[in-house]
């Protein structure tokens, strides 16, 4: 939604969207939107969802009646879109996070769609209820396992339906007497799990860095996972929103199209170069048309005014000469002009300038450049930078040559331990605790010890 507008867009994943006036907030509309998107599951029960972001776990809420369309706007004031989300029983992608929530409560004659939504759910189960089972036996149409303490009663069954696909739980035994924990970690908390846990965060969060998410599972679900496993499973998460990273070059020439499209005036450059006979990625360069364009209509560069010493010869209100380090300028405050130049350039006044105006008693800022007014700095952001939509809503460009990822090579050398210390930074010297003298620590002191009333006297006078 752009600001002062009564539109506001949909987005399905990265996938699709819809406008729509949103000062009516009809569900029924909204809904007949979502149903044309998807008509191959016309026929199923489908629901749309959104994430409640004042919940502490960031649940789903249903997106099913108009007060429920008004409770998600009001939540998303703040927003320029709305990200919701359609969940149908063939959809795995959000079904899994239903699925999960279901699965802590895992029941006999609990459901799954097929085997994979029954092992994800089981891993999960696993987890929350902070244990480890041992397969007993995993077959197309069954599944027993128990739990990993041979002494433990926990037990489960499930088996495939009729229709060949669907999964359930036969048999359960839901007790167990072991000690049940995750400090040490638990097994099935692969990189999938992990991957499919962390999307709904990064899909509401943004990016967030890997220590954060183990953090994060650690406090959710009590399991400590090492964090090149969390480093991975984020990757893994990544790949499966946004795609491969090697594939992302593949579409460079269409993004470029596509920005330029939706943003006219930008200047988008993409250099490459070849590598074993292959087109390779190098850089590129992005100057959005907004901010070229808010460049020119609001901005000018600026100067600050230190102290300084200069003597002001006045000869009229509007002409003076005013002598600085032993030379001399000339001013004319109603041409803004300076002898230095410096005021015809840079919009503000220069010291000399500022001597005169100071000398006279008059307003700073009357002589002070348009350019450096309110008005001029929101003309400098008055450009809108338009809203890219999904990458299956590119236009599609028949790409003459294929772009592959950079050859990324490594420096001929060690790599460098520590780090570069600008030249600004005092360095810290250590002092020895033993002698007091610089430069060592008392462990390979050598010097004899002094005692501490004379510390200070015997560093400060280095007699030793
Ligand atoms: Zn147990
Ligand atoms: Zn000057
Ligand atoms: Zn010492």
């Amino acid at each position: 939604m752009v600001k002062n507008s009564n539109r506001r867009k949909y987005c399905f994943g990265s996938q699709k969207c819809i406008y729509m006036d949103t000062c009516s907030f009809d569900f029924n509309e909204l809904n007949e939107e979502v149903l044309k998107r998807y008509p191959s599951h016309s026929d199923q029960v489908f629901s749309i969802l959104f994430v409640d972001k004042y919940a502490q776990d960031q649940s789903f809420s249903e997106l099913n009646s108009d007060e429920s369309f008004k409770v998600m706007l009001d939540m998303y004031e703040q927003e320029k879109e709305i990200t919701i989300y359609v969940a149908t029983n063939k959809n795995l992608g959000t079904s899994n996070t239903q699925q999960r929530k279901k699965s802590s409560r895992m029941k006999i004659q609990t459901r799954f769609p097929n085997v994979i939504a029954f092992r994800i759910a089981m891993n999960h189960h696993a987890i929350t209820n902070e244990f480890s089972y041992h397969i007993e036996k995993s077959d197309f149409d069954r599944f027993t396992a128990r739990c990993e303490h041979e002494e433990c009663p926990w037990r489960i069954h499930a088996s495939l339906l009729e229709d060949k696909v669907t999964f359930e739980v036969r048999k359960l035994v839901e007790k167990h007497t072991c000690t049940r924990s995750n400090m040490g970690g638990n097994k099935h908390a692969t990189q999938a799990w992990i991957a499919s846990v962390v999307t709904d965060k990064l899909k509401s969060d943004g990016n967030v860095a890997v220590g954060e998410l183990r953090k994060w599972l650690m406090k959710k679900y009590n399991v400590n996972i090492p964090y090149h496993k969390v480093f991975r499973g984020k990757e893994q998460a990544y790949s499966e929103m946004y795609g491969k990273w090697e594939d992302s070059f593949l579409q460079m020439d269409e993004f470029k199209e596509e920005l330029q499209k939706r943003n006219p005036g930008s200047v988008v450059d993409i250099d490459s170069e070849i590598i074993n006979e292959k087109k390779c990625f190098k850089r590129f360069f992005i100057s959005l048309a907004a901010c070229s364009k808010g460049f020119l209509a609001g901005c000018r560069p600026y100067i600050s005014l230190d102290a300084c010493h200069l003597k002001v010869c006045r000869s009229n209100d509007n002409h003076a000469e005013v002598k600085y380090k032993g030379k001399r300028w000339e001013v004319i405050l109603d041409e803004r002009k300076c002898s230095c130049r410096v005021w015809q350039v840079k919009g503000l006044p220069c010291v000399h300038a500022a001597a005169f105006i100071a000398f006279i008693r008059e307003s700073w800022e009357k002589y002070v450049d348009p350019y450096f007014t309110i008005q001029k700095f929101k003309d400098a952001y008055a450009f809108e930078v338009a809203t890219m939509p999904g990458r299956d809503q590119w236009m599609h460009l028949e790409t003459v040559e294929m772009m592959h990822p950079p050859v990324f090579k490594r420096p001929a050398g060690r790599p460098r331990k520590n780090r570069i210390v600008p030249a600004d930074e005092s360095k810290k010297r250590r002092k020895c605790k033993k002698c007091g003298g610089l430069g060592h620590l008392q462990k390979t002191c050598k010097n004899p010890p002094v005692e501490s009333s004379n510390l200070g006297e015997t560093s400060t006078t280095k007699r030793f």
